[in-house]
């Protein structure tokens, strides 16, 4: 603390120009928001993973988005640029929220100051309705604001206690991207405090660069203040299916035919298409939900001991009160001549709340029995239509099954590339039609090693069977990894780094750049 206290202090006294960066109120305001307490710091040291851990020297409590902008100044201006990153819920798996010597940025701090001001939703006769949002909120608090108004972003993540910034940062995605792309496609405009402590608000029109740059930049180019996002008008129910295949060759057809009906007025297109595995390894309703009825699970045990893995399709499918007549019908046109296994066939038919907050009864339950905050060995890849079946006789089949040790769920299925923007920095696969897989694995604290060791393996055959994997959420510590990580885009990456944040001071954690210029 005293280090970073110094060197801000000495940024105050620095005449660059006539008058100096900061003022004494500038530092006044924020040194005392620096905090160094052994528990804060901890807290900052940890993340989901909880399988990397840097300390940070300080972590800083904002109560406002000028409270940021003149720390990142700070230390943009300081003779020795310390590394600031903004921690959202921390729900990162790889350190990638962290600041090792640096300063952790609490936007849960800045969420309790601007609670109930920092969402709200208007309509502009070009955009439609939209929210605009701090980057510090969660998205269950986006939809209970927005649903106030008959409304809803059409675009989300399976699990809602994750904040605006940090799934922008990556993309944000779920079931409903093949449709409406992830959430990076749906954010209007963005403000964004820049590695040199500038406050831009940019978008598709204005400071198109660092609009392009922040969405899917993990954090290197600006910390998101506030995102404009699209709203539509909010379905009311939703009819849930679940079918289940013992054939990934008929699986993957059968999802890639139902995502090829993916326009965003298109009625008779479905709303949410996902897909898991179903394995011996773990129970047949895993924490992130329970679907099967009980009297059910014998005969569907019987069957994963037959088959090893079992494939189950994921869709919805919204309804209100003037489509409720249809639904059924809409349903039953899109599923007639599925190869799933006959007599496999599962529905439900739930509010749209409980839709997309489907992971927090899980998570709650997890919580109450002290296994939520254990590690997470996650390892989530984008791959290619082209090589997904590979994939599934190498890995699933082979890598996955041999080891035996996977637990918890394992999601498959396909999403349409030309629902995300190039200019974005998220690094996709260059195929038209690509899957997401996470293997989205809990351990002991003594054991998650032997995940990781099982996600090196599939890295590994993945690149000697030339697999053209891209990680999502990635977690990679080579420049070399990172090249290959951004591919084509990466000298890009590297120009706008240059431009946005040349001391290479936001979010160290990524181990993107090492050296603070
Ligand atoms: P953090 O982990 O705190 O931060 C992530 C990165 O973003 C860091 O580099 C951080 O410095 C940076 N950052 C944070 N806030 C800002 C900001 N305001 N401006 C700029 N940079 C910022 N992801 C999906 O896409 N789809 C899913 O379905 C999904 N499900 C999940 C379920 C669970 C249970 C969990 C734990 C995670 C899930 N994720 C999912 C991953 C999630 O999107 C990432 O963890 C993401 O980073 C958001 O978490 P966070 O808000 O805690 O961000």
């Amino acid at each position: 603390l005293v280090t970073i206290t110094r060197l801000i202090y000495t940024v105050g006294k620095t005449e660059q120009w006539k008058a100096p960066i900061l003022t004494e109120l500038d530092i006044d305001n924020i040194s005392h928001k620096l905090h160094d307490d052994p528990e804060i710091i901890q807290m900052a040291s940890r993340d989901y993973g909880h399988i990397v851990h840097e300390f940070p020297l300080a972590v800083f409590r904002p109560s406002s988005i000028d409270d940021i902008a003149t720390l990142i100044k700070s230390s943009y201006n300081s003779f020795a640029p310390f590394g600031i990153a903004a921690r959202g819920q921390g729900h990162s798996t790889h350190g990638q929220a962290m600041a090792r010597d640096g300063v952790v940025v609490d936007m849960a701090n800045l969420r309790k100051q601007r609670n109930g001001v920092a969402i709200s939703v208007s309509k502009d006769p070009l955009m439609g309705h939209y929210a605009d949002v701090g980057g510090e909120q969660l998205w269950i608090d986006v939809l209970h604001t927005t649903l106030k108004h008959g409304l809803a972003p059409v675009s989300w993540t399976d699990y809602l206690y994750l904040t605006v910034g940090g799934t922008l940062s990556n993309a944000g995605i779920s079931g409903q991207s093949f449709r409406y792309g992830p959430q990076i496609s749906n954010v209007h405009e963005m403000d964004v405090i820049t590695g040199k402590g500038e406050f831009v608000t940019c978008s598709s029109q204005k400071n198109l660069e660092l609009f392009h740059a922040v969405l899917g930049g993990l954090g290197q180019f600006g910390v998101i203040a506030r995102a404009r996002i699209a709203l539509e008008p909010a379905p009311k129910r939703v009819k849930w299916v679940r079918l289940l295949y013992s054939d990934f060759f008929a699986f993957t057809k059968d999802q890639e035919r139902l995502i090829s009906i993916n326009g965003r007025k298109q009625k008779n297109a479905l709303d949410f298409l996902e897909g898991m595995l179903l394995m011996n390894q773990g129970p047949i309703n895993n924490w992130r939900s329970s679907f099967f009825p009980l009297s059910d699970h014998p005969r569907i045990s019987s069957l994963i001991t037959e088959h090893s893995i079992l494939y189950c399709l994921e869709v919805a499918k919204y309804y209100d009160e003037q489509t409720e007549i249809n639904v059924d019908k809409e349903i039953q046109v899109l599923l007639q001549g599925l190869a799933y296994i006959p007599g496999f066939y599962y529905e439900k038919n739930v509010s749209y709340v409980e839709f997309l907050n489907r992971v927090r009864s899980g998570e709650l339950k997890l919580q109450s029995q002290g296994l939520w905050d254990v590690p997470h060995p996650w390892l989530n890849l984008f791959i290619p239509k082209s090589q997904i079946l590979d994939f599934n006789s190498r890995v699933f089949k082979d890598i996955v099954l041999k080891r035996n040790i996977s637990s918890g769920p394992v999601l498959v299925y396909p999403t349409n590339r030309n629902k995300w923007d190039d200019r974005m920095s998220a690094s996709i696969p260059d195929e038209e039609v690509f899957y997401t897989v996470g293997f989205l694995h809990s351990s002991g604290f003594d054991t998650w090693k032997a995940y990781d060791a099982q996600n090196s393996e599939i890295l590994e055959f993945c690149r000697d069977a030339g697999i053209k994997v891209k990680q999502y959420l990635p977690n990679h510590s080579t420049q070399e990894d990172w090249t290959n990580h951004f591919g084509a885009k990466w000298i890009k990456f590297l120009e706008r780094k240059h431009q946005f944040d040349p001391r290479m001071i936001l979010s160290p954690g990524q181990k993107i750049f090492h050296k603070q210029l």
